[in-house]
Parts: C-alpha cells; structure tokens; sequence
C-alpha cells in the first residue's frame, strides 16, 4: 500500500499552493463541472524512486482567517489517524500564532513522524524568521517558499528520509488473495453491505498484525471465496459521527482504494450518481484499480423494468467515461440481493486484472485489427506496427505494441487498440495499459 503524507496548518500559511508545488500540478480530484464541492487535494508523488500520496487536509475545513480551533482539531486528528507522516505548515512572514502553538501541541504528542515547514521564506531577509519556529518543540523547522520552489526539493528528501520503513512483507503475505475495498458516500450503504457479506459470525482466517498503525485487512472466507476486505474505517469500531463528515470519509476512501485490488464502489439508487460518486471514481481510476458498481437500495426503487435499468447503467457509463468497460450490479444490502454476485463479480475482475493473453493468440488478434484499420499516415510517412506482448509482472494488464515510429501514434487510436483488446478478452472492471514502443 502506497504511504500518505498530509499537510496541515491554520489557513493562509501556504498548504495549497505548497501542495501544487510539491505535486507540480492543480488537482482537483473533483472534476470542476461537477461543481458545488470545494477542490480536494490529493496527488501522487515520485521523488527519486519512491512514490508516496500527498493530502491537502486543510481542502476539507473552512478556509477563513476565523477558523474555529475545533476545525484545526479534526483536520490535524484526520491526519494523524490516517497519514504516515505529517507536514506541518507554518507562515515565516508571520512567525508563531497561538493556534500554531495549539498544533504543535496535538502533534507532539502524537507521535507521528513531523516535519516543520515554515512557509513563505521568499527571500534570505526572511530566514531570520524561520528560527522562532523551534519554540514549537518539533525539531527544525524547513523554510521553503512555496511559490518560488526555494527548499522543496530538499524537503522532499526529508519526507522521503522520514517515511517509516514500509510494512514490507504485509503486501507479499497477501499476494494471491484478493483484497477488496467497499467504497462510496456515506449512507450508499458500505457498512451494510459488509454486514450483508460478513453477517454475525464472522469467518476470520487471520488477522495479520499490522506493524506501524493496526492491520487494514481482514480475511474472510465466505460463499466458497477467499478474499480480504481493506478496513480502513475500521468495521469493527466504527465511529458513525465522524463517518459522516465528508472529509473523514474522503481520506478513508483514498486509503482504502490504495490498499485494495478491486474496489466495490456503492452508489445510493434512489439519489442517482452525484459529484462525490464521481470522485471517488476517479480515485479509482488514478489509482488504476478494479472496479464493480453496485446500485444499491434496489429494493427502493420501483420502477425494475429493463428500460429503466439500462437507463441506470447508461447514465452510470456516460458519467465515468471514458472508462466504460466495468460491471454494474443493482443490489440490496438490505434484503442481500446479489450479495453473492457481487463477491464472484469483485473475484472475476481481480482475475481479469492477471490475465494473461498467450503472445500468439495476441498477435494473431491484433495484427488483423491494426491491418484492417491502420494507424493514420504523417507527412508521408506509415506507422508500421511489427508485434505486440504482455508487459511480465506489472499491476495491471499492459500491452506493448512494438512499431517503428511509437511517438506518432496518438491517443484515439490508442483507445481503438485499447478497444480491440477488449472486444476480445475479458478485461471487464480493470484498466489497462497501452503502450507503444520503438522496435
Ligand atoms: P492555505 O489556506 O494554507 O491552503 O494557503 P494558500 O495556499 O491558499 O495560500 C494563502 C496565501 O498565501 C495565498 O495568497 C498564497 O499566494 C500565499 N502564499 C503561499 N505560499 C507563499 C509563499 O511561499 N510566499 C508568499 N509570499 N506567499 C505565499
Ligand atoms: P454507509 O454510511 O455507506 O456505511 O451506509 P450504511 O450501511 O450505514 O447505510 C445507510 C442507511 O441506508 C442505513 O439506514 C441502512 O439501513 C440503509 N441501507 C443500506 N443499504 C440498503 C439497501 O440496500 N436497502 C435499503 N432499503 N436500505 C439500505
């Protein structure tokens, strides 16, 4: 599972613009025409080799200059719960509030690894000010200056330094068994649907001991299948208030889509899809994971007819586009209907994730589909595409299609490649890779 970073700090010190410098882009895992919800701010980073997410938590808590310390209470608690290591944000040009002292305080307690970062050293004039910043009892404090870029390479290093040694082995142990994250807005109806899986007596293989924070995974082995499910709300306490605050269950949604092979994302029947389901979408497909769709509360809705039902999965597609290839199951937590599909669809997906198409087979397939319609020419000159095979090892399925000219084949005939694969294997619910490359 990848490891999280989470920035914190009282508003103003600089997290967003710090964030974007650090992930070098503006993302809003909302997509804007959405709408109504405020950006999110969650990114993945590559610092030489290790790769890491990075959370703006202050993106969930009112901005303004008057937050209530109660807000900075949940963002910083959030962070702690859920992150393995925290960047604290400060403002140079400022020097220490009392609602810094306030956090330093929470987070020195917590004994998560800390790094200080004392923001909006734009100049040397304002170093000077970086060293009242040890008053906060967390060690040195970083001066960067989030809109220039000064010190962020360096405090990369030091988040790379810090990040507690992985639990190395925990995601080998689990290799071969699926793991499966139950995701959606709150009230789609995850914890029912677990319950629904799980019931009272609960099948507990193991429960491999976690190192750094409790195990997120439990086995289960349930209707003839053998599979883990990602807690990261923990089923077992779960915290109903705080479940329902949008950002909790934001960031549990990051963390558990991160440490699952196939998410099961929960969409409510009788709200239709809304800007969150297609958020948490598209966590899923940043993070290039397996996806089964349950609309669920099926047993709310009365009109069933195959015309309305095609109109569910239709308006679900169209939403999600261009990602298109993926299950839909209407479901009812309540009455258990097609509990048991979901558990063999959410298997069958985990399986076509691995699926390996023999390399002759593949050729044979392909060249045809690439002879009958092939690459457009520029300036005169033919894309020759020569063969294709499976990348060995990777997350997901990756075809590579060796040619002569890989860098003019653009992305709609990538898609038609793409497509063709799908036509005639089974890739249902996972992405896949396209490459190509020179031969
Ligand atoms: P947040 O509320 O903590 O997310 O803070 P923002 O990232 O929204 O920044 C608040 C204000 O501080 C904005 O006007 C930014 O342009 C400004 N700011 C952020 N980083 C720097 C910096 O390194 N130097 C200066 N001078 N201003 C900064
Ligand atoms: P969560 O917040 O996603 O974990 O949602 P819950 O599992 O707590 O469900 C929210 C509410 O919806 C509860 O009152 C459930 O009883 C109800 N609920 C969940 N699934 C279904 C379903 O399939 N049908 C009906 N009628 N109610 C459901």
């Amino acid at each position: 599972m990848g490891q999280m970073i989470a920035i914190v700090g009282r508003p103003n010190v600089g997290k967003s613009t710090l964030f974007n410098r650090l992930t070098q882009s503006r993302t809003a895992i909302v997509d804007e025409t959405a709408g109504t919800t405020r950006d999110r701010q969650y990114g993945r980073v590559d610092w030489n080799g290790k790769e890491f997410s990075i959370v703006d938590t202050g993106g969930w808590v009112v901005n303004s200059d008057d937050v209530f310390e109660s807000e900075i209470n949940k963002q910083v608690e959030l962070a702690i719960e859920q992150a393995d290591e925290i960047l604290f944000v400060v403002d140079a040009m400022n020097g220490v509030t009392d609602l810094d002292d306030h956090v330093a305080e929470i987070l020195r307690k917590s004994r998560k690894p800390v790094i200080l970062v004392a923001n909006k050293v734009d100049s040397n004039d304002w170093l000077y000010n970086v060293a009242e910043f040890y008053s906060l009892g967390l060690g040195d404090p970083y001066p960067v200056s989030a809109v220039s870029g000064f010190g962020t390479g360096d405090l990369l290093d030091e988040v790379v330094r810090k990040l507690p040694e992985k639990p190395a082995d925990e995601e080998d142990q689990l290799d071969d068994i699926p793991k499966f994250a139950i995701v959606g807005r709150p009230n789609a109806g995850k914890s029912s649907i677990i319950n629904a899986f799980i019931g009272e007596d609960r099948h507990i293989v193991t429960d491999i001991a976690g190192t750094t924070r409790d195990s997120i995974y439990t086995r289960y082995n349930k209707f003839g299948f053998d599979f883990y499910l990602v807690d990261t709300a923990g089923i077992r306490k779960k915290n109903k208030v705080q479940e329902d605050i949008e950002y909790y269950s934001v960031i549990r949604s990051i963390r558990s889509i991160e440490a699952s092979d196939v998410c099961i994302l929960m969409i409510d029947a009788t709200r239709g899809i809304e800007a969150q389901d297609v958020s948490i979408f598209s966590l899923i497909q940043r993070n290039r994971k397996g996806l089964v769709v349950c609309v669920n509360k099926w047993d709310l809705v009365t009109d069933k007819s195959p015309q309305a039902i095609r109109h569910f999965e239709d308006t679900i597609r169209e939403r999600f586009a261009p990602f298109t290839d993926f299950p839909i199951l209407f479901t009812s937590a309540l009455t258990k209907q097609r509990i048991y599909k979901v558990l063999e669809t959410a298997v069958e997906v985990y399986g076509n994730r691995r699926r390996a198409v023999p390399t002759s087979q593949l050729n044979t397939v392909m060249l045809e589909a690439i002879a009958a319609y092939p690459p457009p020419a520029n300036k005169g000159k033919y894309v020759k595409i020569k063969y294709v095979t499976m990348l060995k090892g990777a997350q997901i399925p990756t075809f590579i299609f060796f040619c002569n000219l890989p860098q003019w084949v653009k992305e709609p005939y990538r898609r038609y490649l793409e497509n063709k694969i799908r036509e005639h294997w089974d890739f249902s619910g996972t992405p896949i890779n396209v490459y190509m490359r020179e031969k």
